[in-house]
């Protein structure tokens, strides 16, 4: 392609909104443009890294056994409505109305339409299991869309889902595009871990984030340093007791069994899902308050408060027993309510959407910080640790080392969750209408090329990975107006073209100065150089990534790039 015939604007200053190296060298390099806040174009030369990023993406779920599809953008809300989360997915959802004033959902996510899709169409146990998946544009009304691609409110993603007849073939399909992410990450070159973490709104059981290791990741990961050991630290989570005596709810009673090690666990013990948001599960067993953590800095909201406050005080009986109980900061936030309705104590404590960030202070006690006036020392009255660096880790093996994190893939197993609501069903081998049983698997497609230029860049710019670099060569013409500079550039072009490598042609009217700037800037992996030698059919071959450079003669030169 020759660059004087191509948009491929490129920038000496970063973008003042650009914080972080992925956004400013993207953006600088001509790779993307901001339309609005959260929300880019790509140029042609970002364009052909996307392409790329997908044909990796799409071989990799081919081999897993999907099948590509696409779905609407347009969702109608009766389909949300249907599971809830027209309401509960909140204002990330974008909303319009049509012109007889029928509400549809900007899709955020593919859920409803691919169970309503496969509710009508799927009968019998004999068509499963199934797996589809798309790769398309994403809506959501990020609260704060920033650093470029990393967190759009339209953005790529490849999403696919899963539909079972039984758990085992769930867990079957489910390992296959684990296998398929790590292969898609590594194949991207990317530094990754494969991370435990919680499978928050969605009820399911099983889930894993692909995390790669970033400082600019908003994810704190705990992993070990010699094992496969990994957990978003939302997941290494806290259980703490308090000893006390009052009547036990049976429910309750289960869920503080000691292997209620995780939010996950206490929620499924409890047998209720896990809403959106939740960081903290709080329930009083016989003689024990039992708190469940999950880490996270939040911000505290007066509902969200009530809903803590009424999930977690409900049962205590007395206002008295629960300010000793929890300290004083509970006992402010207003008179404490009895009931004896043991389901709803349960369900209150699942849906508490409760904001609490935790830490240590100097002298090493844990707090939990409900508001900013009313911290209260939980080490008083329990036994609370969370995993630190330098612990042993769970499994056994190696220590524990905190890496920060970004999620581009996410796997789960959803189970019944969607199908259940949504009324799928398929007859089995007796002719009864089961539940489908589904997972779903999305990667951040955008999010995962911005990932990779956070690994790979240097002072001067991009420095591409072969596999998705967006030409394999970058041929300049260094002063095109000498005509044995120019000759010999557009026979080396033709060339290179004609052997199938894809090559990027400097042959704009350009300072030799601007064209190498622009050339480490946009990060093509090969240099190749038409200057002064050229009568002498002598080019500079260089590679960007470690700077090597050779002389090499017209005759040699497809020899040393294929
Ligand atoms: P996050 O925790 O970063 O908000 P998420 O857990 O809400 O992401 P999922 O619902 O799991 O995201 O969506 C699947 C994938 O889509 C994510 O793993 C991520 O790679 C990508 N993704 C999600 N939100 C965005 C966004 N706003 N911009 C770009 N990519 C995103
Ligand atoms: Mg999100
Ligand atoms: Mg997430
Ligand atoms: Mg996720």
């Amino acid at each position: 392609m020759k660059q004087s015939e191509m948009l491929l604007p490129t920038l000496r200053e970063n973008p003042a909104d650009a914080e972080i190296k992925s956004h400013q060298l993207l953006v600088r390099a001509g790779f993307i443009r901001k339309v609005a806040s959260g929300i880019y174009s790509f140029l042609p030369i970002g364009n052909r890294v996307l392409r790329k990023v997908e044909a990796i993406v799409r071989e990799e779920m081919e081999n897993a056994g999907a099948h590509e599809m696409n779905m609407t953008a347009l969702q109608p809300s009766e389909y949300w409505k249907e599971t809830g989360r027209w309401n509960t997915f909140g204002p990330e959802l974008m909303r319009i109305k049509d012109r007889h004033e029928r509400e549809f959902a900007l899709g955020a996510t593919h859920e409803e339409e691919v169970t309503a899709i496969i509710r009508d169409e799927i009968k019998s146990y004999k068509q499963l299991p199934l797996s589809v998946y798309q790769i398309q544009n994403k809506f959501r009304d990020e609260k704060r869309p920033r650093f470029g691609l990393l967190r759009g409110r339209e953005f790529l993603m490849k999403d696919a889902y899963t539909f079972h007849d039984s758990y085992e073939s769930l867990d079957a399909s489910y390992e296959k595009m684990f296998t398929a992410y790590k292969n898609i990450f590594s194949r991207l070159g990317l530094n990754f871990r494969a991370v435990i973490a919680d499978s928050g709104a969605m009820g399911g059981k099983d889930t894993h984030e692909f995390m790669v290791l970033s400082e600019v990741g908003e994810d704190t990961i705990a992993y070990s340093d010699s094992s496969e050991y990994a957990a978003n630290v939302e997941m290494a989570p806290v259980v703490t007791t308090y000893e006390k005596s009052t009547a036990a709810p049976k429910q309750m009673e289960k869920a503080a069994t000691p292997n209620c090690k995780s939010m996950q666990d206490a929620a499924d013990h409890l047998g209720h899902p896990l809403a959106e948001g939740i960081k903290a599960i709080m329930f009083k067993v016989d003689d024990k308050l039992v708190l469940v953590l999950s880490r996270g800095d939040h911000e505290i909201n007066d509902v969200k408060l009530k809903n803590l406050y009424d999930a977690s005080m409900i049962d205590l009986a007395t206002e008295e027993e629960t300010r000793e109980a929890m300290g004083a900061g509970f006992g402010s936030l207003g008179p404490v309510g009895a009931s004896g309705d043991l389901e709803v104590v349960a369900d209150k404590a699942v849906e508490a959407l409760v904001n609490v960030s935790c830490g240590a202070n100097e002298d090493g006690f844990h707090y939990v910080n409900v508001t900013p006036e009313h911290d209260f020392r939980i080490d008083q009255y329990a036994d609370l640790r969370f995993i630190e660096e330098g612990d042993p880790s769970p499994d056994g093996q190696g220590t524990i080392v905190f890496a920060k994190g970004i999620e581009v893939g996410h796997v789960f197993k959803l189970g019944t969750f969607y199908a259940e609501k949504m009324g799928a069903n398929f007859l089995d081998e007796n002719g009864k209408a089961i539940t489908l049983i589904m997972g779903c698997y999305g990667i951040g497609v955008s999010r995962t090329l911005a990932s990779v230029v956070e690994q790979y860049h240097d002072e001067q710019g991009i420095t591409w990975p072969k596999q998705i670099a967006p030409f394999q060569v970058h041929l300049l013409a260094l002063n095109v107006k000498k005509d044995e500079q120019k000759e010999l550039a557009e026979r080396l072009y033709t060339k290179l073209k004609n052997a199938g490598i894809e090559v990027l042609y400097d042959d704009r009217k350009e300072r030799a100065g601007v064209k190498f700037a622009d050339s480490d800037l946009i990060g093509v992996p090969l240099r190749i150089t038409v200057g002064k030698q050229a009568g002498e059919g002598i080019v500079e071959m260089k590679q960007r990534a470690n700077g090597e450079q050779q002389e090499v003669t017209e005759a040699e030169l497809l020899s040393k790039v294929t």
